[in-house]
């Protein structure tokens, strides 16, 4: 039995290595940090989500600590159990103040939040419509709530009005089905903005639900790092703000913040919240100390440097970058050439990951840049170095990336 069954998934994997989408994990051994050490050997990441370098910072470590200390290292239970320990308190109180909402829940991950969120709002009777690059979390969380599911291409506001207007009939219906749409602020993958302000003016028309998913804007954009529903004015007009602790802010776990009864709600019915255990207490001390942090002058000091360190790359190098992006999709197309450039990149000591199918589309695979705070000028010259080497680049095979010509 158990040889069929490994026979099985052995033949499972061949066929993604045929395909050049087998993955495998890379052992780290240090800390997030744009230098770590892969299998004995330094690397210059340019791989991570951590854009302020709040991962490794001390003012989280040792929030982390105290709270070890005060609150040891598990919570024991589902909140409504007995997990419901002060620091995950705290941590709503200042996420919700942050995001200038009435309240906030805390998820052990982003994915939980998504998915408990999504599946508590809609039911098979409603409709769940979604911008085509949204994060697999979302799309999974929209299949699961059983919800009638329309896409619209990557951010197309036309496309998002004809499912509108299509879903608006049925909501004159007798079954009056709720309608909500989900999109993400900046994409993960191609680090792109959604017209937020469009978006919130077609539901509003369509008398739509929208909830706006900032896991990689929050801390990085808007003042204070409130994210791009704040830059853009429309934080107040959106039903579900939704994120992550673990990217800007450093730490682990998702959240959920908006009004009051969306958040009982969702402490009554998101299940992917009321059936697990608790996130640990250090990890919600960590994010509390990252959101005090991005708010403070300092934080501001440290987005200035990310957006330096981004402009220094793009004075050098023209790519599809939306302005002001700490996400640098460098576009490659073929899964085979995106790993043989990883690899030549990681030859000369550069790490970015070959991000391929099923991450994005096929045929769409791509070099996932990602610039943080805590690089230097002298790695992001080194990077630059190392595009500049790129055996594909000077046969101008990689598509979207060109030197700039100046010495600016
Ligand atoms: C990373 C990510 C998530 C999931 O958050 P985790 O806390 O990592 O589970 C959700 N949405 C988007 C767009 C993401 O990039």
């Amino acid at each position: 039995m158990t040889t069929d069954f490994d026979t099985v998934l052995k033949r499972r994997l061949d066929a993604l290595r045929e395909q050049n989408l087998f993955r495998e994990l890379r052992r780290v051994d240090s800390a997030q940090s744009p230098h770590i050490q892969i299998g004995g050997k330094p690397f210059l990441n340019f791989s991570s989500n951590d854009y302020l370098g709040l991962a490794n910072d001390p003012l989280l470590q040792e929030a982390a600590i105290e709270a070890v200390k005060k609150f040891g290292a598990g919570s024991g239970a589902s909140r409504l159990i007995s997990g419901s320990l002060a620091p995950h308190h705290k941590l709503e109180e200042a996420l919700a103040d942050f995001k200038k909402t009435e309240a906030a829940l805390v998820f052990s991950t982003g994915c939980a939040a998504a998915l408990g969120t999504i599946c508590a709002l809609v039911s098979k009777e409603d409709i769940i419509v979604l911008d085509k690059l949204v994060h697999a979390s979302i799309i999974d969380a929209s299949r699961l709530s059983g919800a009638q599911l329309r896409i619209f291409a990557h951010n197309d506001l036309n496309e998002l009005e004809e499912i509108l207007k299509w879903a608006a009939k049925r909501v004159q219906s007798v079954s009056r089905p709720h309608v909500l749409i989900v999109t993400e602020s900046v994409f993960s993958m191609d680090g792109d903005f959604a017209p937020l302000q469009e978006i919130v003016a077609l539901k509003e028309k369509y008398g739509a639900w929208l909830m706006v998913d900032e896991a990689h804007a929050t801390g990085i954009h808007g003042a204070q790092g409130r994210g791009c529903t704040e830059s853009c004015g429309v934080a107040q007009d959106i039903e579900v703000q939704m994120g992550t602790l673990g990217k800007a802010l450093g730490a682990s776990g998702g959240y959920i913040c908006g009004s009051r009864p969306l958040i009982n709600f969702l402490i009554n019915r998101a299940r992917s919240f009321i059936f697990s255990t608790a996130p640990m207490p250090a990890a919600a001390a960590a994010a509390t100390a990252a959101i005090r942090f991005v708010q403070s002058d300092e934080g501001e000091q440290r987005r200035k440097l990310l957006w330096q360190r981004v402009d220094q790359f793009n004075s050098k190098f023209k790519t599809q970058n939306a302005k002001c992006s700490a996400i640098i999709p460098l576009m490659i197309g073929d899964e085979n050439r995106a790993v043989e450039t990883a690899a030549e990149l990681r030859a000369q000591g550069v790490f970015i990951p070959a991000i391929r199918y099923p991450t994005v589309a096929r045929g769409t695979a791509r070099l996932r840049l990602t610039i943080t705070a805590s690089h230097t000028a002298e790695d992001v010259e080194k990077l630059g170095d190392a595009l500049t080497n790129l055996k594909s680049l000077a046969e101008q095979r990689t598509t979207n990336i060109e030197r700039r010509t100046s010495n600016a």
